[in-house]
């Protein structure tokens, strides 16, 4: 079984959430696709065995062969190529905006003269390694890189089927956040009791509305704030798993890096009741 664990934002106590799911079950291969961020090994603390290079096919266009008749700035959707015909007076122009490029090799693909040639842009770095029974696989990527997604699709690239797999998604409601819950069995909503909270969970209902994937919503610090994420959820028909309240425990141990279930091993069957709410619906 796939779990996502997702937020409309930051902060809400996402990968804590994630974590102590992982750490509570048996069997795991936990997935920190929060690219941009990667913080899950910082409770986890996995040893690191192997690194690989992550990388997407970005064009090269060869101006001698080129024609500029446009149809590779044409098929690129993310407005990665820019094509201006030669003149009487001025040379023609073929630009590729790397940085723009999702690497989706539509335009080599497309171009009837063969003018395109691919080469390897390194974007960053997904890592495996293991905490125990935990199989532990998580991506980096590099600093300044747009391109999150494709980072996220070759860590998912590794899913275990035999295990039960704990994806940490970005926050968000992002494409990075799409790649990383798409397909996935169930997501758990982490959610914080704010108006604004409430603002970006709302975002993240849609969202898995357009993806078809079932959820559920944990409200973290839930003593605190209002009652307003509740009313909605029963208003959206949305299940409320689990509450969190908030705990000066949680609260060190998350200051020191440290599993809420080291601190309070009662959460632990509070964690497995809630996978076996899921596994079972
Ligand atoms: S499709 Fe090929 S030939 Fe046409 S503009 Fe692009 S690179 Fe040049
Ligand atoms: S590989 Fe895809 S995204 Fe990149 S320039 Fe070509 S068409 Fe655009």
């Amino acid at each position: 079984m796939i779990i996502a664990v997702a937020s409309g934002k930051g902060g809400t106590g996402k990968t804590t959430v994630a974590v102590n799911i992982a750490l509570s079950l048996d069997n795991v291969q936990f997935l920190d696709c929060d690219v941009e961020e990667p913080n899950a090994h910082i409770f986890l603390k996995p040893r690191i065995e192997k690194t690989i290079l992550s990388s997407i096919p970005v064009p090269e266009i060869d101006t001698k062969k080129c024609v500029y008749c446009g149809k590779c700035a044409e098929v690129c959707v993310y407005n990665a190529i820019a094509i201006v015909p030669p003149t009487n007076n001025n040379a023609g122009v073929a630009l590729t905006l790397t940085n723009l490029c999702h690497g989706c090799q539509a335009c080599s693909f497309f171009c009837p003269k063969g003018a395109i040639r691919e080469r390897k842009k390194e974007i960053g770095v997904v890592e495996f390694g293991s905490k125990k029974d935990i199989e532990f696989i998580h991506g980096r990527l590099n600093i300044g890189e747009a391109m999150a997604p494709p980072v996220i699709r070759q860590v998912k690239g590794h899913i275990n089927p035999r295990k039960t797999v704990i994806i940490d998604a970005p926050p968000g409601v992002s494409c990075p956040v799409i790649a990383a819950v798409k397909d996935s069995d169930f997501c758990l909503l982490v959610t914080e009791p704010t108006p604004f909270g409430l603002s970006d969970l709302s975002l993240a209902v849609e969202l898995l509305h357009k993806l078809r994937v079932p959820f559920g919503v944990i409200i973290n610090r839930a003593d605190l704030g209002d009652k307003e994420t509740e009313r909605y959820c029963e208003k959206e028909k949305i299940e409320i798993l689990m509450k969190i309240p908030f705990n000066k425990e949680i609260a060190l141990a998350y200051s020191r890096g440290e599993a809420v279930v080291n601190v309070l091993p009662e959460y632990k069957t509070k964690f497995k009741d809630l996978f076996q709410k899921i596994a079972h619906r």
